[in-house]
């Protein structure tokens, strides 16, 4: 079954063609620019040349259909007819307490993506523009919504409640729902898979430029560490993750600075970023570490500090842990970083193989023989899930 899997934002939109029964990536590529000028299509047919098709792309729908232009183009389209697409399977931000799996789109889950608009104000907008365009251009297809907060349903409220008056969670819904749901769920799935336990107990720390580490309990999540939106938790590449809340109305005072710009600081300004007044990429930061830039050397302790103690934390959540899986860009990619994360959790005997470690975007197992637990390696791949889960209810 041939899906096609879109994840809008509110000016890109990436898309992939998968074939569900090879799990082969047919084509994929990225709108950018929507709605701004020098907009452009980047498609990337498989076996065939990149195209960057240039164009006027007022919005979501004028996005769509270029991408289904280019999938049945006579050069390098890789579709015969539209008709071959089967099902559409969207991203969706925050899908609040309430779509705790993913649902077929219909009116009724329309209105339940629109109610969690004030919980991811500057997303859900995006991927109901992004549904209700592909619904225009495909009316007869069905279509998945598949949430990124799905997987963090099953947290009890001892990892969810914040320490506030509880009237704000029952009058604003204000609470930990957790991201990255999709990539974490894929990773602890396939890291079952490779260990062959069925209900395993894992760390999946996805670290890129968000990071955010879950613990998966029996192959549920039960904590995670982002929060109400996706500034709570480690050091990020320009998000700041856990701060003292008093510095905000500290450092707002003495900035004069709005809630807008407090808001931008944390997301845009913080993180790695600004510790090293460098970058938020952690290939630059490692590059200026080893020339011996301090402030890049610290940016990425501070980092492995972060996760390793998220880590240690969330061991206290198991009775027995099967495994640590590292994924997203810097946990596929950097063997240092990795390498400086397990190097903290010697105390609880977890030891990683420098030598099998040296190696990138591969799946494998990175710890010693005798590590009490396994340390692992998994590229994620939260197009793959989508597309899985839209087969299995468009079926
Ligand atoms: P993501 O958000 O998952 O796309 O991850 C993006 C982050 O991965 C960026 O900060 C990149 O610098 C980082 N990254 C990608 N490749 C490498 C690499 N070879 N070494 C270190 N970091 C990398």
């Amino acid at each position: 079954m041939k899906v096609l899997v879109i994840n809008c934002g509110s000016s890109s939109l990436k898309f992939q063609i998968i074939d569900t029964e090879t799990e082969e990536v047919k084509a994929k590529g990225l709108v950018e620019r929507i709605g701004i000028d020098n907009s452009r299509l980047k498609y990337e047919p498989a076996g065939m040349d990149e195209v960057e098709i240039f164009n006027d792309i007022p919005d979501h729908k004028v996005a769509i259909k270029m991408v289904l232009d280019a999938l049945v183009d006579e050069n390098h389209g890789v579709l015969e007819s539209l008709d071959e697409i089967e099902a559409a399977g969207h991203r969706v931000v925050n899908g609040g307490e309430e779509f705790n799996k993913s649902v077929l789109i219909n009116d009724e889950a329309l209105e339940g993506i629109k109610r969690y608009i004030p919980l991811a104000p500057l997303h859900n907008p995006a991927n109901i523009e992004g549904i209700l365009a592909t619904k225009e251009l495909m009316p007869n297809t069905p279509m998945v919504a598949v949430f990124d907060t799905s997987f963090h349903t099953t947290m009890e409220p001892v990892n969810y409640i914040y320490s506030i008056p509880y009237e704000y969670y029952e009058k604003y819904n204000i609470r930990r729902y957790g991201a990255h749901g999709t990539s974490h769920r894929y990773v602890a799935m396939r890291t079952a898979e490779i260990l062959g336990k069925k209900d395993i107990n894992v760390i999946v720390c996805h670290l890129g430029n968000g990071s955010s580490i879950t613990a998966v309990k029996e192959g549920k999540s039960i904590d995670t560490s982002m929060g109400m939106t996706p500034l709570e938790g480690v050091t990020m590449g320009t998000r700041s993750g856990n701060i003292d809340p008093a510095i905000i109305p500290f450092l707002g005072q003495k900035e004069n600075l709005s809630y807008e710009e407090m808001d931008n600081l944390l997301n845009k300004k913080s993180g790695v970023l600004g510790i090293s007044g460098i970058s938020s990429d952690f290939r630059d930061l490692e590059d200026a570490a080893a020339k011996g830039n301090e402030r890049a050397k610290l940016a990425l302790d501070i980092f492995a500090s972060d996760v390793a103690k998220y880590i240690g934390m969330y061991m206290t959540e198991f009775e027995d842990l099967d495994a640590i899986a590292f994924t997203a860009g810097v946990g596929e990619n950097s063997a240092s970083m990795r390498e400086a994360i397990v190097e903290k959790l010697a105390i609880a005997g977890i030891k990683i193989d420098k030598q099998e470690n040296d190696m990138r975007g591969k799946e494998k197992i990175v710890s010693t023989d005798d590590s009490s637990v396994k340390v692992l390696v998994v590229p994620t791949n939260e197009e793959l899930m989508i597309a899985l889960d839209t087969v299995e209810l468009a079926k």
